[in-house]
């Protein structure tokens, strides 16, 4: 395939002499051989980056004297991930994650942006603490940006100061970890989101209902003896906010949808041309219940792994665009803590560094979709196209976060010339196991520990930086 090079035109000073464009020499990072896939399209090409920049995009391009070169034969070229929703847990909880280790695990796993969830001791419902997120960021191998709670304390009941927040650059406002129970509250929050062009963030979880469950309700928590959470826990509050977001106007994006009859009704929201968006996590479009079987704790999360008809509807709802997003959740846990009576254990596991690799077994079918999944085949959803499956990896969720180039941001763009270096370099076919040495995060909460995966995230660059090269962290 002959394709025309398309690059930055060198740029002249005043005196009519050619330059970089920053004026001084800069490092330059050719990317070579792989397919380079992005909203626009797929094509075969080379990229050449120049300080934090993408310079060129080629097949067969001249290599610039002292750069260096990335391989990426049989690899995917693509915009870097982006995690709308991942728990850092610092501050307050750096026994089990910091800024600094959740960002290393998001570059090993392609990220080069991720939201951090709020829910943080103390949380992040004041300047304050939001600046201090943000600064303990500043050094990291990805953007971190912060989320704010919706309301103080995540208490449920007074309305965070999210024009303060906003000001900061805060996009995403969410009282993770528990849903907003107050239908009154959820409806001021959402009048004053839409006046500051936010989006709020809901956790769908009716506490009444949900209280004291440990797992879904249904037949496998009947047969274990464990106390059940409903489907309609969460689908009561996906259908309120709904109608709240009728009401006001205002912008809901769901987090980690977990039910058939959630994903129904966020499709008919679409339909009728509510501001709703959703995620799941790649676990729920994997994993159901049944995996609880031998009460291991790592397989809790909340919400709870639902049933093979939960896992099929999603991953049918990513198909046909219900779902904008898939979203890590993140949830990093000390042994101490997780390695308890189901009962105990807190909710949540690791995700960024299997992102990748669990979400395109479940969505995009190929060797490993059996070996990751304790869900179904899966006969009746077609495989996705591994373009559409990055999309709910990188630009969907970038828009959604506000990083998009069109909204100022750096993230998820068209890769070309004049684009912010921000990208990753996957191998789709090369197997790998995650052992306890590769995670970078200071938990081992995963279940794919120790399990071969297929897809493996060979390089990130981040802002024109190599961060991950061959699988490796670089710092
Ligand atoms: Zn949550």
């Amino acid at each position: 395939m002959i394709s025309a090079c398309r690059s930055l035109p060198p740029v002249a000073d005043a005196a009519g002499r050619t330059r970089p464009a920053s004026g001084r020499r800069e490092k330059q990072l050719v990317i070579r051989g792989g397919t380079v896939v992005d909203a626009t399209g797929a094509r075969r090409a080379d990229v050449i980056v120049s300080g934090d920049t993408v310079r060129e995009v080629c097949e067969g391009a001249p290599v610039p004297a002292g750069a260096t070169e990335l391989d990426a034969g049989g690899c995917l070229v693509a915009p870097g991930l982006v995690d709308l929703h991942a728990h850092l847990r610092e501050p307050g909880d750096e026994e089990a994650e910091t800024v600094a280790t959740a960002a290393r695990a998001a570059a090993l796993g392609g990220f080069t942006a991720v939201v951090a969830m709020p829910n943080t001791d103390p949380p992040v419902d004041c300047a304050a603490v939001a600046l201090e997120v943000l600064g303990l960021a500043s050094g990291a191998v990805c953007r971190v940006a912060v989320a704010g709670t919706i309301t103080l304390g995540r208490a449920g009941e007074r309305l965070a100061p999210m024009g303060e927040l906003a000001s900061l650059g805060v996009r995403l406002f969410t009282d993770d970890g528990a849903g907003v129970q107050d239908a009154g509250v959820m409806r001021r929050a959402l009048e004053y989101a839409r006046g500051l062009g936010v989006t709020l963030g809901q956790h769908c979880e009716d506490g009444a209902l949900a209280a004291g469950g440990h797992m879904h309700e249904g037949a496998w928590s009947s047969r274990l003896g464990v106390p059940g959470m409903p489907a309609e826990a969460e689908e009561v509050m996906v259908g309120r906010d709904i109608a709240l977001c009728r009401l006001t106007g205002g912008r809901v994006h769901f987090l980690h949808l977990s039910t058939a009859r959630s994903a129904a009704l966020v499709a008919a929201a679409k339909a009728e041309g509510l501001a709703v968006t959703a995620e799941v996590t790649p676990h729920h479009l994997s994993l159901t219940d049944a995996a609880l079987c031998g009460y291991d704790p790592t397989f809790k999360v909340n919400p709870p792994l639902r049933t093979d008809a939960d896992v099929l509807a999603l991953r049918s709802a990513c198909a046909r665009g219900v779902v904008d997003a898939v979203a890590t959740d993140h949830a990093p846990h000390p042994s101490e803590a997780k390695d308890a009576p189901l009962d105990t254990a807190p909710p949540g596991m690791l995700g960024l560094q299997s992102a990748f690799a669990v979400t395109m077994a479940a969505l995009a079918g190929g060797p490993n979709g059996a070996s990751v999944s304790s869900a179904g085949n899966g006969g009746d959803v077609p495989p996705m196209e591994m373009r559409a499956v990055l999309g709910l990896l990188s630009w969907q969720p970038a828009r959604i976060a506000g990083f998009a180039r069109d909204q100022g941001g750096d993230q998820g763009g068209p890769i070309e010339p004049g684009a912010p270096a921000n990208l990753c370099v996957i191998d789709p076919a090369a197997a790998w196991t995650l052992d306890a040495e590769r995670i970078a995060s200071r938990s081992r909460n995963s279940p794919w520990l120790g399990r071969r995966l297929v897809g493996q995230v060979r390089h990130t660059v981040f802002r024109g930086e190599a961060v991950v090269v061959d699988a490796e962290a670089q710092r």
